[in-house]
């Protein structure tokens, strides 16, 4: 997929899939192949972000009907506390921007000059202009808002926010698209419980304590970060770098697999029996696993994409 200019986008999620197995990015990217099963805990994640962007844009949510019970029991619950634990974001901050999809050129860091290929895209959760000074940041300050969802959190998690690639080229992207500088990020995380269901319990009982385990303040989390001026220059560098190899991979194609990211996050790649097989074009044709999907659908433009007028126009 081109952009505009009918440059090849990259995006984090393409960047990351090359940095993980250059061949999942080829069938991924280049090929435009993905699994017709998502993982359950995907559909969960996405569901809540369809949520929180409801939410923001203060429009009513409706659910999707395809999420297995466990999962539409952990909507349920932060569907009914989320609102009520925040319900002081309005005077804290104000939506700009929701599911704003942003893009710029690729800068080589030594000339200046753009990639001739190549361009950056990506989607933001939101961009939100502060009401009052909070923990460094000043009232009128704008910041980017990202949600995730997640099992487990620790102060390492916190940590390593400061240096993830992901936030530092949003922010960077933002910044440079508005003009504007953006002062930080209001990191959102909600954590899923890890809850298992006890003997002779009823998947309605199950449903029950998970909602309610969602009931819990703990179980929602919140950063302000804040990224020095030299982790965004360093981080144009890097997207450089980047798109440097994914173009060489491109133009020899040659995607060299790593056998050691087969099972990370503790699951079987998408593409294992692509991998694996003897003859891959007959197993995707043929085993009824895969489908054609455009590479960063994510980024088409449509209804999800909404800039929200805001009280006393930051820009
Ligand atoms: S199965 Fe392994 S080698 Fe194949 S794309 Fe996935 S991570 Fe790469």
């Amino acid at each position: 997929m081109g952009n505009g200019n009918g440059k090849t986008i990259l995006t984090n999620s393409a960047i990351n899939a090359f940095k993980s197995c250059a061949r999942k990015y080829y069938w991924r990217y280049v090929r435009e192949i993905e699994a017709m099963e998502r993982p359950e805990a995907l559909l969960l994640g996405t569901a809540i972000h369809g949520f929180l962007e409801a939410h923001y844009r203060q429009l009513p949510y409706t659910p999707p009907i395809d999420l297995a019970p466990k999962s539409q029991a952990i909507l349920k619950g932060v569907r009914e506390y989320y609102p009520i634990l925040y319900l002081d974001d309005c005077d804290l901050f104000e939506p700009v921007a929701v599911e704003k999809i942003i893009s710029g050129e690729i800068l080589n860091p030594e000339t200046g000059r753009p990639a001739r290929e190549y361009s950056y895209g990506g989607k933001v959760d939101g961009l939100v202009v502060l009401k009052k000074d909070v923990e460094g940041s000043k009232a009128g300050d704008l910041l980017l808002l990202e949600h995730k969802t997640t099992t487990k959190v620790d102060e390492n998690y916190f940590d390593r926010l400061q240096l993830d690639s992901q936030l530092r080229l949003y922010v960077f992207f933002l910044a440079r698209e508005l003009g504007a500088p953006i002062a930080g990020c209001l990191f959102n995380v909600i954590l899923k419980p890890r809850l298992r269901p006890r003997k002779n319990e009823s998947e309605e009982e199950y449903g029950h304590r998970l909602r309610l385990e969602m009931n819990w303040p703990e179980m929602y989390q919140r950063r302000f970060l804040r990224f020095s001026d030299q982790r965004l220059m360093e981080i144009q560098k890097e997207l450089w770098d980047a798109k440097t190899l994914i173009a060489k991979a491109r133009k020899e194609n040659v995607f060299t697999m790593n056998s050691a990211s087969c099972f990370d996050w503790h699951r079987r790649c998408d593409y294992f029996d692509l991998c694996a097989s003897q003859d891959p074009e007959a197993a995707i044709k043929e085993s009824g696993l895969f489908q054609h999907q455009e590479a960063h659908v994510e980024l088409v433009t449509g209804p999800g994409e909404v800039l929200v007028e805001a009280a006393g126009e930051p820009f």
